[in-house]
């Protein structure tokens, strides 16, 4: 079965994707890994991506699915795959489909994690890393015991810049105006399932469990 997970930054995406690709013995693979590995390994296609960006230009889509499709030919994908953060766009849905159909596959569902935009507000504006280990803290809803210091390794927690301000709203401006298209594109392939995001980790969980396994 091959999934994707569509969800904003500040939805849960990455925890919820890690603990369903183990629920259902599918492989998770996160766009920002799958580019990080190929850079790593200097795998062909990861030098073209890596010209690309040290000149400050976008991969081309056809690139990146390049990846995603030599990604799912690895033993591990054989049984699925739930892809994280890819695609983004309508051009990168069409561009994959169409690499995907080459290889005798296709994707079966699109989950989208839905979270009201003030909600996303809330937890990316509450966000802390630590310096060490980039290990994640919400001071509204996951706080450090002691403020400011991380409960692992005692290091100093941070805000990134892009979890500030104006910046996080660009970002989810970004986020929901492509988003609205790609929902839109697999709603008319009868492959869409919302998922209510705006509940606890758990309570997630099995929402995505019980709708991925009855559906239609
Ligand atoms: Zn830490």
């Amino acid at each position: 079965m091959d999934i994707i997970l569509i969800g904003a930054q500040g939805s849960g995406k990455g925890t919820q994707a890690d603990t369903l690709s183990q629920a259902l013995g599918i492989a998770h693979v996160a766009s920002g890994d799958l580019f990080r590995k190929a850079f790593d390994e200097k795998t062909e296609l990861g030098l073209k991506a890596k010209a690309y960006i040290d000149r400050g230009e976008l991969v081309p889509d056809e690139l990146t699915v390049a990846m995603v499709l030599s990604r799912l030919g690895e033993p591990d994908c054989k049984q699925g795959v739930l892809l994280d953060g890819f695609p983004r766009t309508i051009a990168q849905a069409q561009a994959l489909d169409n690499g995907l159909q080459g290889s005798g596959r296709q994707i079966d569902v699109a989950i989208y994690l839905k979270v009201p935009r003030e909600e996303l507000l809330k937890r990316l504006s509450g966000r802390y890393i630590c310096r060490a280990y980039q290990h994640v803290y919400n001071i509204n809803t996951r706080p450090p015991k002691v403020p400011g210091v991380c409960d692992i390794d005692g290091s100093e927690l941070y805000q990134r810049s892009d979890d500030v301000g104006e910046a996080v709203e660009r970002r989810l401006d970004i986020f929901f105006n492509e988003t609205i298209q790609l929902l839109d594109y697999y709603s008319r392939q009868h492959k869409l399932v919302e998922v209510n995001g705006d509940q606890s980790i758990d309570a997630v969980q099995k929402d995505l469990l019980n709708k991925i396994q009855n559906r239609g």
